[in-house]
């Protein structure tokens, strides 16, 4: 009888772009037998949060010419935009600089996979599985995942692409305020603009780029009331000014072992020169982008959290800037009063007999004020610390020791080619994890640009650990 080769079993739970991506790089590089499962909960197959929006407003926060989903052909995604009827007549330079709607994105992710698909190897077998993982039991060579439906995976390796987590709860007094179903908890969810009473305010708390889709949602209703937004640092988002801009002196004089506070003193060194043509310094903390992950491995625990305790609002602002026009969009609110943008901090949320109402203190007062609104939506942002988690996987992983927060509980705790490590401290090798799971390690670890490599850099490594055993 002939041998036939038995083929190799990955589980990938969590088809976003990380699980999906990573997927489709384990299909371009299997040279024997594979079987892929992918499990996924919630939003179209591939698209996660970001990219299931149908909204033609919500739009990429990173230009066109940077979005490719294979890191090997910078073009792929521009050559594809420019193959659309939309933007077919565009000079392809200056289509490669728009912020393109994230929809044309999620369309473009659906053709990445089909093309997958139909490239791969003929003893490559693919299940998509819409499901969620509630469970994985780990024993010798084997990993068992458990499915909400009862079913139960079987599989050599296991990938935790679980991706953005709605935000954790805020604190209020009364608990039984995350069943009404005008506090959005996840922002997400299509839920914000729903069922909204058109005359009456609303309140959103959190001031990044998931408030501006939810403002923008909105207001293209026949919303009429004033949207209130609250954050300790007011409006935190900075337009995206210097596209053409590059810096490289900066990187040219960055030398390892890091301190944070040299690695400080020569930022601003360099801000400083920079600012003397007239310019903030955005392209200077972009400059350091290629470098980001290397330094940040570098640095000492100690500088790592006083880095995100003094540092991190400052960093954020500058990082994670909007297209401009979506900023002025959003001065034009404000000036038309549609808009009021609070600095300060959530003290209570209340139910009352007419809707809801937030007891806020705004910085530099003393006397807390109360808004009452008809919806309080939450866009704090991601939840990061696991041991807080809202996913039953996680939770479960949690408490039967296999998964731990990093100690600065923004991630897990991994090794560093993306192995769990337990409570107990082992590494569990056939259990990995990619995209923001890995943020405690690498720390930017969140936009497309980064995730793309890593999911060749996981396929990669897993297949070669396989072949090895
Ligand atoms: C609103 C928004 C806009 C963004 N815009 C951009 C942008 O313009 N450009 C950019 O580069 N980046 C953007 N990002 C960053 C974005 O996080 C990444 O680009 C990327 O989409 C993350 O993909 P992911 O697969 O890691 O996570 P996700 O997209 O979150 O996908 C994770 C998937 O895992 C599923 N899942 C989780 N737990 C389970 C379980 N137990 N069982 C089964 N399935 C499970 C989830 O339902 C989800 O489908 C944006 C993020 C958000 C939230």
């Amino acid at each position: 009888m002939p041998q036939t080769n038995p083929s190799l079993q990955i589980a990938i739970i969590g088809a976003g772009f990380s699980g999906m991506m990573t997927a489709v790089q384990l299909m371009r590089k299997a040279t024997s037998p594979l079987t892929l499962y992918l499990i996924n909960d919630k939003y179209e197959f591939g698209k996660g949060p970001a990219y299931s929006t149908t909204h033609p407003k919500h739009i990429l926060n990173v230009p066109a010419a940077k979005m490719t989903a294979y890191p090997d052909q910078p073009n792929h995604f521009l050559d594809w935009a420019h193959r659309q009827e939309a933007y077919r007549d565009m000079d392809k330079e200056v289509l490669g600089k728009v912020f393109l709607p994230r929809r044309d994105f999620g369309r473009y992710l659906s053709e990445v996979w089909a093309e997958a698909l139909a490239g791969k190897r003929d003893d490559t077998t693919v299940h998509t599985i819409s499901d969620k993982a509630v469970d994985i039991t780990t024993a010798v060579g084997q990993n068992n995942i458990e499915l909400a439906s009862g079913q139960t995976i079987a599989a050599d390796y296991v990938i935790l692409a679980t991706g953005n987590e709605p935000p954790r709860n805020l604190p209020v007094s009364d608990l039984g305020l995350y069943d009404d179903p005008n506090y959005i908890g996840d922002p997400w969810n299509n839920k914000a603009a729903e069922n909204l009473d058109p005359d009456r305010d609303i309140l959103i708390i959190g001031n990044g780029l998931t408030m501006v889709d939810i403002v923008i949602g909105i207001m293209d209703t026949d919303f009429r009331g004033v949207i209130h937004t609250l954050s300790p640092d007011g409006l935190a988002i900075l337009p995206h000014r210097y596209g053409y801009i590059t810096y490289g002196r900066l990187a040219e004089e960055i030398k390892a072992p890091y301190k944070l506070n040299e690695l400080y003193s020569l930022i601003n060194k360099h801000i400083k020169t920079f600012k003397k043509s007239g310019l903030s310094p955005e392209p200077v903390i972009d400059s350091l982008r290629p470098l980001t992950q290397k330094i940040w491995q570098g640095l000492s625990l100690e500088d790592k959290q006083r880095f995100m305790k003094y540092l991190m609002p400052h960093w954020n602002k500058i990082r994670h800037r909007m297209p401009g026009h979506m900023y002025d969009y959003l001065m034009q609110q404000q000036i038309a009063g549609r808009m009021i943008i609070h600095r300060g901090r959530l003290l209570n949320m209340t139910q009352t007999a007419h809707g809801l109402s937030a007891e806020i203190l705004e910085t530099n007062t003393d006397t807390p004020i109360k808004l009452e609104v008809s919806r309080i939506i939450n866009c704090i942002g991601p939840n990061t610390y696991v041991s807080q988690s809202l996913n039953p996987l996680l939770q479960k992983l949690v408490s039967k020791g296999m998964l731990q927060a990093d100690p600065l509980r923004i991630g897990m705790q991994v090794t560093d080619h993306w192995t769990l490590v337990g409570a107990d401290s082992q590494e569990i090798p056939s259990l990995y994890t990619i995209g923001g799971n890995l943020r405690g390690l690498l720390w930017e670890t969140t936009a497309v640009p980064e995730l793309r490599g890593q999911a060749e850099k996981l396929a990669g490594e897993i297949l070669s650990k396989a072949a090895k055993v």
